[in-house]
């Protein structure tokens, strides 16, 4: 996904009742060309408009006072009234910071500035009363603020309408020239006496009644001043629901859009090559999951319009044998089909399991990765483009522009977040009628994510493991247990079981975690000898050739212990190792220590995965190893690294540019999420041409935001 893509950045209808909106913001009261510029600068605010849809992400409410001696600690934001003395900067080393003594009769709390200590010197009256307001916390052994938000008390006293103070965010810059937070609330508290209270609406009337929603013109008041707390969050709602309404209007708009317009191969017949294979060569019978995927796959196959659709499924859910099935409906119906997988040791493992599955079923499978011999590859195109090929297995090699095909049906690619968008629209610039398309992956978008930022994707979930499966028994452990560690990895070795013991890879310093690597194969060499014990070691800085010898010695079962980097990470299947131990822990994410895991577990008996890390631990590190410990349900741990790292941090999203959600937060109001695309969901069903007058409102809105995502380059 890229930039591109995104069809946020909605407008309001246009009305001429909103005329006063589109007012430039420096005619406003108080604010004028210097304070203009800042606004256009550090917050993107333009017009009245612009500063009305900034919103406060907190509410104070002034007339609570808490006492410095009662206070509830848990609370986010608390306002002390009270006098600010003793002043005093202190220098410790290279750093400077000013604190100052705040008492409000029943005690003292420390408050504290790391910057803007010329302004605060300046403009701080010792011996004033003031409102003094942030979360305090504890420093040793007492309380103290930093960064408070000061209010002199009698500002305060003058404004009894305003019981609550809107808090904005803010910058740094805006902050040193006068525009932070209080500003800001005194310029809309003057915009608000200038708005009326009754705004055009921007959502169908039948939705603010059904959902019994805010007006849209008070909800915009409200939002930044409101009555009561309780005010704030009516406000606070409406907006949200507008703001995921109109995402997932957009985007299932554009989807229906797209499904109308797209042409695809229509794979009408299931033929000999899915018969002969499911009846008489299929491994095991199919889960419930992966028979209820195929038949999804299948209907969007014989539709007509280009299939586009993700698979996730959790490592070892059974993927590949889904791919290879329906691959097989592809060959059916007198196509081509390629797999994309992203590292060769993966495209390699695929194609054995397809040669492996596929013998004596007169079926051409081929494998292009880059390491070939130049004669070799030559060979395969030529006899891909002649139609010899019916399957080819790949890496990035498969998308070099001299790769034609001679009729490419069909595209599955495995591990989707590895490839980029503009490598995926290559392949498919291989086919006159674009082929279908299936995107696997192993890493699961918690529900809520999928919902937003795949609405216009469809989606197919394997949410079922193979049959007999024990979930893997996960431990955390320090150096002061690696004895026991090493006890125990001996213990799995005579049973016949075998080990990967992973280092993590940090991109800076590739030297750096060589070493680390091989300072760990040197202890467990030492600890582990030949003759009795065989190690294998795989790093990144090996040829090919290399790490695919050492790969196939351990899948033989030839070594015992399989010292490696990152490079296991996805998709390789050993079924006999029973033994996940992962190095470093802490510096791994939530859900690379959920793909490590799958690594075991594979049906070779119970399974074990131990999570190595240094004594310290940061609080969000200690929150992953539990989250690991306590769970294996990939879509649990999806939903927690979620929470943990916030929705534009997850892997492979962060230049989704699909995120930016100002005011609703996927986490928090997942049920709102679900409701706003029901809702949609029902409406472009009753009416997908929007011609309904109840939605005329949302016609308009389509037609002026003409600016749809490029369908063609997502997948
Ligand atoms: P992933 O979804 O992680 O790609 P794989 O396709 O590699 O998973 O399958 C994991 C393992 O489960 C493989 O060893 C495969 O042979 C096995 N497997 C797949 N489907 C089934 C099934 N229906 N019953 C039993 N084992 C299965
Ligand atoms: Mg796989």
């Amino acid at each position: 996904m890229s930039e591109n893509v995104s069809p946020t950045k909605k407008k309001p209808p246009i009305n001429s009742s909103n005329n006063i909106l589109n007012t430039n913001i420096s005619y406003l009261k108080g604010v004028g060309p210097s304070k203009a510029e800042i606004f256009a600068k550090e917050y993107d605010i333009h017009t009245f408009g612009d500063l009305l849809h900034y919103f406060p992400f907190r509410i104070v409410d002034r007339s609570k006072v808490s006492t410095i001696d009662n206070f509830n600690s848990e609370e986010p934001y608390l306002v002390f009234r009270g006098r600010i003395n003793d002043l005093r900067t202190i220098t410790s080393g290279h750093s400077t910071r000013m604190e100052a003594t705040f008492t409000d009769g029943t005690g003292t709390i420390s408050l504290v500035w790391f910057q803007g200590l010329k302004w605060i010197k300046e403009s701080l009256k010792a011996g004033s009363v003031y409102n003094v307001m942030g979360k305090p916390t504890l420093f040793g052994s007492s309380w103290q603020i930093v960064h408070p938000d000061l209010e002199v008390s009698s500002i305060y006293d003058e404004r009894p309408a305003h019981a609550f103070l809107p808090i904005y965010r803010t910058t740094e810059k805006a902050k040193n020239r006068g525009l932070g937070t209080k500003a800001i609330a005194r310029i809309t508290s003057t915009l608000l006496q200038q708005v009326p209270y009754h705004l055009p609406e921007t959502l169908p009337a039948n939705i603010i009644q059904r959902y019994h929603l805010m007006e849209r013109g008070n909800a915009l008041h409200s939002i930044h001043y409101p009555s009561s707390q309780q005010e704030w969050q009516q406000a606070l709602l409406r907006e949200k629901f507008e703001e995921l309404f109109y995402h997932q209007l957009d985007y299932q708009y554009s989807r229906i859009a797209r499904r109308q317009h797209s042409v695809g191969r229509i794979f009408g017949l299931v033929g000999d090559h899915f018969h002969t294979f499911y009846n008489q060569h299929l491994p095991f019978p199919l889960t419930g999951a992966q028979k209820r995927v195929v038949k999804e796959i299948r209907s969007d196959m014989r539709s007509g319009r280009q299939m586009n659709r993700l698979l996730q499924g959790d490592v070892g859910s059974g993927k590949t044998l889904v791919a290879l099935l329906t691959i097989l409906i592809a060959l059916d119906n007198d196509c081509q089909a390629c797999l994309m997988a992203p590292t060769e040791i993966l495209a390699t493992q695929h194609f054995v399991n397809f040669q492996k599955y596929l013998a004596n079923q007169n079926i051409c499978v081929e494998l292009l990765v880059g390491s070939l011999r130049p004669s070799q590859k030559k060979k395969i195109k030529q006899r891909l483009a002649n139609g010899e090929i019916d399957i080819l297995i790949g890496t990035h090699a498969l998308i070099e522009p001299d790769v034609q095909f001679h009729r490419l049906g069909y595209v599955v690619i495995d591990e989707q977040h590895r490839f980029g968008v503009e490598q995926r629209s290559k392949l498919w610039g291989k086919s006159e009628i674009p082929p279908h398309i299936l995107v696997m992956t192993a890493t699961p978008i918690p529900r809520t994510l999928a919902m937003t930022l795949y609405a216009d994707l469809d989606c197919s979930i394997i949410d079922e493991l193979p049959p007999g499966r024990q979930p893997v028994v996960t431990l955390h452990g320090t150096d002061a247990n690696r004895a026991q560690l090493f006890h125990f990895m001996r213990q799995e070795i005579a049973k016949g079981r075998q080990v990967y013991v992973v280092y993590p890879l940090i991109n800076e310093s590739e030297t750096l975690d060589l070493k680390d690597l091989m300072d760990g194969y040197e202890s467990i060499s030492r600890s582990f000898p030949m003759p009795q014990y065989q190690l294998s070691i795989v790093h990144g800085q090996m040829p090919a050739d290399a790490k695919a010898y050492e790969m196939d010695r351990f899948k033989r079962g030839e070594t015992h212990i399989m010292v490696s980097t990152t490079v296991i990470e996805v998709g390789v299947d050993v079924p006999n190792a029973t033994v996940m131990v992962i190095e470093n822990a802490e510096r791994f994410g939530l859900s690379q220590l959920h793909q490590l895991r799958g690594r075991v577990g594979r049906g070779g008996g119970q399974s074990y995965c131990i999570l190595m890390t240094k004594n310290e631990l940061s609080h969000t590190s200690q929150q992953r190893i539990k989250t690991m410990c306590d769970t294996t349900d990939g879509f649990a741990i999806a939903e927690a690294d979620l929470r943990l790292r916030g929705p534009g941090d997850l892997q492979g999203l962060q230049q989704s540019g699909m995120l930016d959600l100002k005011v609703a937060d996927l986490v928090d109001d997942e049920p709102l999420v679900c409701a706003t695309r029901d809702e949609v969901h029902h409406l472009l069903d009753t009416d997908p041409d929007l011609l309904l007058p109840d939605n005329a409102l949302l016609r308009q809105h389509i037609r002026n935001n003409n600016n749809h995502p490029h369908w063609e380059k997502i997948s």
